[in-house]
């Protein structure tokens, strides 16, 4: 028999199969999805069997066998074999990269490894324990350990090992007798945030609920028909105890489950909201992980003992064998999309292994995205609506302070009046509070504190970002730049400042305000340990800080009964981001802080606090009124050119020198301009193209730049991007040289 064999080195030369002899010895124990380790050259590699057949299509005698499997099930199944193909055909990349996303990344190489553990256990019937006891005379170790066992049952060495002092000799003895045996068991390692859930049972249904349930049951029966939904229900409207009986209805069929959750953050609260109805049956994926329970989560679910799977978007590829649904919690987020190479997007993965593997894939958001509700609206999507919170709760009373008014009023702190009195009394009624700032790595932008506007690109309406190395505004989207106004451009007023706070400020205001109140702060900066989101998470549950303090990372899922009041400090933030999608990003992120509110008995109230009241997300998310927001935004995209209607494009550049980099942006730009020289059709198609520094010039010390395309949403537009494609491929067989790297990325969830 022999093995077409996808070695495992990312190189365009090798990306094609080899066929290798499957010696005699591995012929039960090789399938195809099988790890092999295969000769290659002068070396050894790890390789996929993509193929099983009888014949060997060229010279016998050049053939090499495959020198041993790496498990003895194979790691892929055929229909995440397809997947990867899928991936490969619109990434361009080798098929080796796609192959690797179904895998734990550890997995490779053989990092990570099965753990065991050594166990023992009698060797003879329990009835008998007594008179081997009795044998024993004065060893009186060996007569403990006898004991320990005399059940009949296995136990761990370790355990025994707490009972007795020096515990070798004697067991070693009572081995080489045959009264104990030993063993090795392997062991699985749980993660932390799965251990000690305590069960629940089902409450009963709202009426939403059910009649949501009702459609979704029938469609996972059906097995045919329309099988995207997308579930729009307000927040605090019960979505997760919808996924949870859609799950138990799928199990029921025999099929299995994969949840996907945006963040970590929110992964500890759905993962023990589902444990603690499903108890063992589910797994969970994710990076915070320690890479041997990664892989023992891999294998439980490859294996067949979880049926569930939850995990951030890579638990999209999860190795379950009979799919019945993928559940996208926040569909909106854009954690869906990845950021490394090869680029997917997990809801357009999920949506690919449903129609290739049955099942419904249900997308769920209180703030759906522009994508999704279009397509929902065009009745590609089947919409189903939950407007009302469970029990009756009424929405949060959302508040709009105008910050322009506060400052004529003389107050130039961060803080209203209206913010700082109700932030007292929730104090004062043993309430919490989440105060929310969206301060992220970028650099700030400037606006006018008289009339509100940020100061925009003449070209582009998005905000110019103050650079802080050359003090000049630049548009991250054209490359315009200018230098800071004397005066505001739209009302001649002198008080235009860069907006640059952020979390560690509005902490210390805070502190200074109220010394004695307990507060946590939760940023990328308090939260780099493993547990450390868990943690402070858990402290707040515990009330031990009745202030929490953070960025979006506290704006979403997060379900605190206790918490009354919450204050979004300056929502401009989001809103000026320089990003097409910022009013998008803006109204969901304020819905979802606004959503963290009064989810107990205590009806919540929200602050908003803003330069720009009458923006038109700003308006729309203190209404919690989607449908006018989906309105305007869907208007403005049409009008403007932006996604949905166009494609956004770039070939991201990264390298040690910042010359190097824009040179070879520069570079390609040119090439795709020669390209476009003599297609004159195809150039229609283009809107612009700019080789420019990326937003972010530089991470991990690391140059960046960009060329930067926007096109029409046409098929004729593949040619550009596989031109694109190849000028990223042609940069990177060279990379040595400029020691410049190249991406393709289309449509991506950043543009920074
Ligand atoms: P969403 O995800 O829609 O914002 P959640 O799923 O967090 O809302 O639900 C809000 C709260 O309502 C949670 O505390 C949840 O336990 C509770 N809940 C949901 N469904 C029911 C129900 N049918 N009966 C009682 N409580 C429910
Ligand atoms: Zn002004
Ligand atoms: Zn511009």
């Amino acid at each position: 028999m022999y093995a077409e064999v996808i070695v495992d080195i990312a190189s365009e030369q090798v990306d094609r199969v080899f066929t290798y002899r499957v010696p005699d010895a591995f012929s039960s124990m090789l399938f195809q999805g099988s790890r092999v380790r295969v000769p290659f050259g002068f070396r050894e590699k790890e390789g996929f069997i993509i193929r099983l057949k009888e014949t060997a299509d060229y010279d016998e005698s050049r053939i090499k066998d495959i020198i041993a499997p790496l498990e003895n099930y194979p790691a892929l199944l055929p229909q995440l074999m397809e997947l990867a193909q899928e991936i490969k055909s619109k990434t361009h990349c080798p098929l080796c990269e796609a192959l690797r996303l179904m895998l734990p990344a550890q997995m490779r190489g053989g990092r990570v490894k099965v753990k065991t553990e050594t166990c023992l256990q009698l060797n003879f019937p329990p009835e008998m324990v007594e008179e081997a006891i009795d044998k024993q005379g004065r060893a009186a170790s060996r007569k403990v350990i006898l004991t320990a066992l005399a059940d009949g049952g296995i136990h761990p060495l370790e355990e025994i090992r707490a009972l007795v002092k020096n515990v070798r000799p004697p067991l070693d003895y009572l081995i080489e007798k045959e009264l104990v045996r030993s063993f090795e068991r392997e062991v699985l390692r749980a993660p932390e945030s799965v251990r000690d859930v305590k069960p629940v049972e089902d409450p009963p249904l709202t009426e939403e609920q059910e009649e949501v349930l009702l459609e979704l049951k029938s469609a996972v029966r059906k097995r045919a028909g329309k099988n995207t939904y997308l579930l729009h229900g307000v927040t605090g409207s019960g979505k997760t105890e919808v996924f949870v009986r859609l799950t138990r209805e799928v199990l029921s069929l025999g099929r299995d489950v994969i949840l996907l959750v945006p963040e970590i953050v929110l992964t500890p609260q759905m993962i023990r909201y589902f444990r603690s109805r499903f108890g063992d049956d589910m797994a969970v994926l994710h990076s915070r992980l320690t890479p041997g329970e990664r892989f023992d989560e891999w294998r439980r679910i490859r294996l067949g003992q979880a049926r569930i799977v939850i995990g951030a978007r890579s638990a999209v590829f999860a190795p379950v064998r009979n799919l019945g649904a993928v559940i996208v919690d926040e569909e909106h987020e854009q954690t869906y999309l990845s950021d490394h190479f090869p680029q997917y997007d997990a809801r357009e993965m999920a949506l690919s292994r449903v129609k290739r593997e049955g099942g419904v894939l249900l997308l769920s958001s209180a703030t759906p995205s522009i994508y999704s509700y279009a397509m929902a609206r065009r009745g590609d999507y089947v919409l189903l609506e939950m407007p009302h919170r469970v029990h009756e709760r009424p929405m949060p009373h959302v508040n709009i302070v105008d910050m322009r008014h506060e400052l004529q009023m003389g107050n130039r702190g961060m803080f209203s009046k209206l913010l700082l009195d109700r932030l007292k009394s929730c104090i004062e009624s043993g309430q919490q509070a989440m105060l929310f700032i969206n301060r992220r790595g970028y650099a700030p932008f400037v606006n006018c504190r008289k009339c509100g506007e940020s100061i925009k690109c003449p070209q582009c309406d998005v905000s110019m970002t103050l650079h802080a190395t050359d003090h000049m505004l630049h548009c991250h989207y054209c490359g315009y730049s200018m230098s800071m106004p004397g005066e505001c451009p739209s009302c001649g007023s002198e008080y235009i400042r860069a907006c640059g706070v952020g979390t560690q400020k509005v902490e210390e205001e805070i502190k200074k305000i109220f010394p004695d109140v307990g507060i946590i702060r939760m940023d990328v900066d308090t939260t780099k340990g493993r547990n450390a989101h868990f943690d402070l998470l858990s402290r707040f549950r515990a009330r031990q800080a009745q202030i929490l303090i953070g960025t979006q990372m506290i704006a979403k899922g997060l379900d605190f009964p206790n918490v009354t009041l919450v204050g979004a400090v300056l929502a401009d933030l989001t809103l000026n981001l320089p990003d097409y999608r910022s009013p998008e990003r803006a109204y969901q992120l304020l819905v979802q802080v606004a959503g963290r509110a009064g989810r107990g008995d205590v009806p919540g109230e929200v602050v908003i606090q803003t330069y720009k009241p009458e923006h038109y997300a700003i308006a729309a998310a203190a209404q919690q009124d989607y449908r006018a927001f989906f309105n305007e935004e869907f208007a403005r995209r049409r009008k403007d050119l932006y996604p949905p209607f166009t494609r956004m494009a770039r070939i991201l550049l990264e390298g040690e020198s910042a010359e190097k980099v824009l040179h070879c942006a520069e570079k390609m730009r040119d090439e795709m301009a020669q390209f476009l020289q003599v297609k004159p059709m195809l150039k229609k198609r283009l809107f612009f193209m700019r080789a420019d520094y990326a937003p972010i010039q530089r991470i991990q010390n690391r140059f960046r730049a960009h060329v930067l395309t926007k096109l029409l949403n046409h098929p004729d537009t593949d040619r550009l991007l596989e031109k694109m494609q190849q000028l990223v491929q042609e940069n990177n067989e060279k990379t040595g040289e400029s020691g410049v790297n190249a991406a393709l990325e289309i449509d991506p969830a950043s543009l920074a």
